[in-house]
């Protein structure tokens, strides 16, 4: 019988994201730290087959609804349409998170493995500025998977785009038109403090609210209903479309919040910014049941905090940055 994942404030958890790898190929500056990664040995990281057996649990026992693959860099992950075959098969919503690098090759596999959905991250559409933010020279090829994404049919296919004071924020209206003209639904997010320098400021925050005036300055907006999600959905006033706003640090959701998530060497966090782990991996190694991996999740779920308190004194930033947590 599928009983509810809930946590000391009552919150239900439907909603899982595995990161399938740590490494990527790019090294975003407002993600990963300037100097060299130090990947995850490949024996550290889930086997296609443990990830699913702690989805299946969590799908079968909890009733969560919807996964999504991230990373890292998820594409990287040899032989990815396998694994998306595995956990499609659980009858989840299915999404992916990608920087789109590789989509021209594989969209079309993923689509027919049964990924349902797609979100492409890409802050910029100034060629010289996607260089220095990836810290690869790639736009032509991301904006081309955006294309590829369309034509195997993903639909909405979103764009993520995280916005840094100084960096990108006289883009809004740029991206705008660009999903206006695509067919594309662009997501703003807020620069959160898990980048892997560690430079994070509130200064370098763009409240989404200012990034909504100027998108509905140049295309009037009005706001749709919102669900458990934690975009803020906004469409056009003449039909041509939608964008999502994700204010994670000025309007926090965590109120709402109905995720969990499993790193790729078999963490299970409760919160982005959580400081503590539960090691699944290895209970999974030492061959642990289901009631006894049952029994770890709800405890992690159980010790979840209120909600992240940045800007706050009593902030503490998790040693992991976000390539090693998954987004
Ligand atoms: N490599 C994939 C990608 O870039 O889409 C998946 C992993 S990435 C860590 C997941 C999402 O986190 C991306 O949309 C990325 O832009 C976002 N992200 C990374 N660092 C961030 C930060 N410091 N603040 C807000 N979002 C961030
Ligand atoms: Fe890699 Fe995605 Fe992080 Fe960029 S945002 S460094 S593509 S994991």
């Amino acid at each position: 019988m599928v009983q509810p994942l809930v946590d000391g404030y009552g919150r239900v958890h439907r909603d899982l994201r595995i990161s399938v790898t740590d490494r990527c190929n790019y090294r975003c500056t407002y993600c990963m730290p300037h100097e060299e990664m130090e990947w995850l040995p490949r024996h550290e990281v889930l086997t296609f087959e443990e990830i699913e057996r702690v989805a299946r649990l969590l799908v079968t026992r909890y009733g969560v609804r919807s996964v999504r693959l991230t990373g890292g860099e998820p594409t990287v992950r040899a032989h990815l349409p396998v694994l998306v075959a595995k956990l499609a098969a659980l009858g989840v919503d299915l999404a992916l998170t990608t920087n789109g690098a590789s989509l021209r090759l594989l969209a079309d596999d993923l689509a027919a493995a049964g990924l349902a959905r797609i979100n492409i991250s890409c802050d910029s559409l100034d060629r010289q500025r996607f260089a220095q933010l990836t810290r690869r020279d790639d736009l032509a090829r991301v904006l081309d998977g955006v294309e590829a994404a369309i034509e195997a049919g993903f639909d909405p296919v979103k764009l993520n785009v995280v916005v840094m004071r100084g960096v990108n924020d006289d883009e809004a209206v740029a991206f705008a038109a660009y999903g206006r003209d695509r067919g594309v639904t662009v997501r703003f997010i807020e620069f959160m403090p898990l980048d892997g320098d560690r430079d994070w400021s509130s200064d370098k925050v763009v409240p989404a609210a200012e990034i909504l005036a100027a998108v509905d300055a140049a295309f009037p907006l009005e706001p749709v209903a919102r669900g458990s999600e934690p975009a803020e959905r906004w469409r056009y006033r003449d039909g041509q479309g939608e964008i999502g706003v994700i204010a994670s640090v000025t309007q926090p959701f965590c109120a709402s919040c109905d995720r969990i998530r499993l790193t790729a060497d078999g963490r299970l966090r409760s919160c982005l910014f959580a400081t503590e782990e539960t090691d699944l991996r290895g209970l999974l190694r030492a061959g642990a049941g289901d009631d006894a991996l049952a029994a770890a999740v709800e405890a992690a779920v159980a010790a979840k905090g209120a909600g992240h308190q940045i800007g706050q004194a009593t902030f503490i930033r998790p040693r992991r940055s976000m390539s090693q947590i998954g987004g």
